[in-house]
């Protein structure tokens, strides 16, 4: 089965990887020539547009950043679109809208191309390792066709509906991992105004009924300050947006998503944008007015 892979970032990069280790064959193309290098020395064949990838492929696979950019790479100039063939498939893996990959998707079929959404969540971790957790939307029997590729990538793999429905569910997806981001950051704020060490109410509390993935990874990361990112705020964003317009379009209120996004957004007006979510605590203690940064005021307008 000859693989294509567009979108070789901290995502796409490791993934690819896995696949060439696997023994797939694939060709390869990213916007940043420089980034194949290693792609490359390791099997891969370099092609020189989308449209090439796939012409050469029959599984083609995208991990790029939003909606406009899958847009552009599958529908726009010398892309997967012009190159692709009846009978091919479309695996976009990115985190975009559901309603712009049915589109795509549409588009697709007209000359006879599957297409499967299949958003991850696990971080690079999950990529390097292959252990990501994917989220399907397609027709079940383009999954089967394409179960040895994910099987790569991923260690659950769930066929959640149709076409945009993997997106959906990448979306409640990151609904619950920032909304618990920021019941941490409460947490963590609220312990240290009490005079109580965090590090003592985290290994209290992360087996019982308030352990969670956000207080054990994230939470000793607030205490001890590293803002380095796993996932980055302006990403987190990029995801809290299309849930927002999700939302929307559904005629639903989703009160503690549009309060994290309104936090999130002071750290992006603050300069942390590319730093982790769990930046998402100098939010709160700039409304409390404990942040020694100097920094724009949060006022909640929600
Ligand atoms: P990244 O490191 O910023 O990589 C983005 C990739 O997309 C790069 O290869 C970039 O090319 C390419 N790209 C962006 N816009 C493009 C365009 N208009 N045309 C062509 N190529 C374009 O991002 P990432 O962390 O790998 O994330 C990729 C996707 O996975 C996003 O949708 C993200 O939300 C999702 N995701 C990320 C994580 C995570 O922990 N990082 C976890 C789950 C899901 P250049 O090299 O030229 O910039």
């Amino acid at each position: 089965m000859r693989i294509g892979f567009i979108g070789l970032g901290i995502m796409g990069k490791p993934m690819c990887l896995n696949l060439l280790k696997a023994g797939f064959s694939v060709t390869v193309w990213n916007r940043t020539k420089s980034k194949t290098n290693d792609l490359v020395k390791n099997g891969a064949s370099l092609a020189i547009s989308p449209r090439q990838v796939a012409e050469k492929s029959e599984i083609i696979i995208t991990i790029v950043k939003d909606s406009a950019d899958v847009e552009e790479v599958i529908l726009g100039r010398d892309g997967v679109f012009e190159g692709g063939k009846a009978g091919d498939i479309v695996i976009d893996m990115s985190t975009i809208s559901p309603f712009i990959t049915q589109r795509i998707a549409a588009k697709l079929l007209e000359k006879g191309i599957e297409m499967l959404d299949a958003p991850v969540s696990g971080g690079d971790s999950g990529a390097i390792a292959g252990t990501l957790s994917i989220m399907v939307g397609g027709k079940a029997e383009t999954l089967a066709r394409c179960l040895s590729v994910f099987n790569v990538l991923g260690k659950t793999i769930t066929h959640v509906g149709s076409i945009g429905m993997g997106q959906s569910v990448k979306l409640c997806n990151q609904i619950l991992v920032s909304v618990t981001n920021m019941a941490v950051c409460e947490a963590v704020t609220f312990c240290q105004a009490s005079g109580i060490d965090p590090q003592i109410m985290i290994q209290a509390t992360q087996n019982g009924a308030a352990g969670s993935w956000q207080l054990i990874n994230l939470g000793p990361k607030m205490v001890r300050r590293d803002f380095y990112p796993g996932f980055m705020i302006d990403l987190q964003q990029k995801d809290l947006r299309l849930a927002t317009e999700s939302a929307q379009a559904l005629n639903l209120k989703l009160p503690a998503l549009s309060l994290v996004k309104e936090l999130f957004a002071n750290c992006v007006e603050n300069g942390e944008g590319k730093e982790g979510s769990q930046a998402l605590i100098k939010a709160l203690e700039r409304i409390n007015g404990s942040s020694t940064l100097s920094s724009k005021k949060f006022s909640l307008t929600f």
